[in-house]
């Protein structure tokens, strides 16, 4: 079995060693791996709090991946050789005022009609958890069993433990998919070398829909959302887990590593292949995180950045065949890429190479979207 995979983000990258551990020959083709959100993304593993109410499918994936993170990590970083910054110290979850107040209330009760463990704390718990968190927090909620990951250093490990089972990076830009007698058989490169395949994965994160050759109703509907993140630093202990906020209805988190970087995320931008890094998204985050932590304004800078998130219309993956014989969809995983890589990567592994659609993967099928034309579980 021969696969292409066209995109080295986490999800391109993570498929890749899943689908060679399973035995198949993959090549790996972008110009630049991990040069898209993978880079970008400050790496909280919490399919919870970053969720809205009605989407319970992508819940669902997304405690399944949770639940596999820390024997994924511990694989990863023994077949690399590399580390991954992979914590499970918990995510907690504060507010200031009564309606934000109310809102994690909400969120505690929702969690616990479906079984899953949170905390309510008060504001001097929150404090004696995080001793740097503002006077003003009211409350707040603990999701013990969520935790982080450094991208970063992430990715690198999965591009290692890949090639270490024979994955073949190429670093070009893949042009086209090439379809022939209604099927897809592989990759044309834009230097026009053609890689012949007898499956092809599509996982180019927000450039999905921009690969060239796929029929009209196949092309996946993802688009672009922005989001800006800073990164500081403290050589001194700052903050001991992933803590997130509500301001005045806006969302701010602050996720540490254990190398001393404290990633502050992220604004939400409707603007298209658009990735410049502005004063009003920066001012807003510094503005935010200061209110959580006001000691935040004495950490160093280290940098700003944005990424590009793969929204889709449901705000969840596409995952699995399509419409076109032997194409296959891992884009569309929005705010949550980096919390399903473990579980994405085993579901895709599985429909390449045995070509079974497993149940948890259903309900992400590509042919779910009106246009996208893909058969469900075909
Ligand atoms: C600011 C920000 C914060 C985030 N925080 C979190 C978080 O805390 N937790 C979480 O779970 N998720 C988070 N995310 C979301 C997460 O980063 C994404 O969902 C995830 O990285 C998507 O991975 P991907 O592999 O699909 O795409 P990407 O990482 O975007 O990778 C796509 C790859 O495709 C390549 N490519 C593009 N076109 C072509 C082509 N023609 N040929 C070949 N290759 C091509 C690119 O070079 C790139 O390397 C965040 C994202 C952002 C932007």
């Amino acid at each position: 079995m021969d696969i292409v995979i066209i995109g080295a983000g986490v999800i391109g990258l993570a498929t890749a060693w899943r689908a060679a551990a399973r035995g198949a020959g993959v090549t790996l083709v972008d110009p630049a791996p991990a040069s898209g959100a993978s880079s970008v993304a400050a790496g909280m593993l919490t399919p919870v709090s970053e969720l809205t109410y009605g989407e319970e499918p992508l819940l669902r994936l997304g405690l399944a991946s949770r639940d596999r993170y820390a024997a994924f990590a511990a694989e990863l970083e023994e077949a690399s050789g590399l580390g991954t910054g992979y914590r499970a110290d918990g995510i907690l979850e504060v507010a200031f005022d009564a309606d934000d107040l109310k809102h994690l209330d909400e969120l505690r009760r929702f969690q616990e009609s479906l079984g899953i463990p949170a905390e309510a704390l008060t504001g001097r718990e929150c404090r004696r958890a995080e001793p740097m968190l503002a006077p003003g927090v009211r409350g707040g909620l603990l999701a013990p069993a969520d935790g982080s990951i450094d991208p970063r250093r992430l990715a690198p490990a999965l591009l290692a433990a890949g090639e270490r089972l024979g994955v073949r990076p190429v670093r070009r830009r893949a042009a086209s998919v090439i379809v022939e007698g209604d099927a897809a058989t592989g990759v044309r490169l834009d230097d026009g070398t053609e890689l012949r395949a007898d499956r092809v994965l599509l996982a180019a994160g927000p450039w999905s829909g921009d690969i060239g050759g796929l029929p009209p109703g196949v092309v996946p509907p993802v688009r672009p959302v922005k989001g800006q993140v800073i990164r500081l630093r403290t050589a001194v202990p700052f903050l001991r887990r992933a803590t997130r906020g509500l301001v005045r209805g806006s969302s701010v988190y602050l996720v540490p590593r254990t190398d001393g970087e404290i990633v502050i995320g992220a604004t939400q931008e409707e603007l298209g292949f658009d990735t410049r890094v502005t004063a009003g998204g920066l001012w807003e985050l510094l503005r935010d995180a200061r209110e959580l932590l006001p000691g935040v304004t004495e950490l160093e800078f280290a940098e700003v950045s944005a990424g590009l998130r793969p929204g889709s219309p449901d705000n969840a993956p596409l995952l699995g065949p399509t419409a076109l014989p032997g194409l296959h969809l891992g884009t569309g995983h929005f705010r949550n890429g980096i919390l399903l890589t473990p579980v994405s990567a085993d579901l895709l592994a599985e429909m390449l190479v045995d070509g079974t659609v497993p149940e948890l993967a259903r309900p992400f099928a590509p042919g779910r979207f009106d246009g996208a034309g893909a058969r469900s579980g075909a």
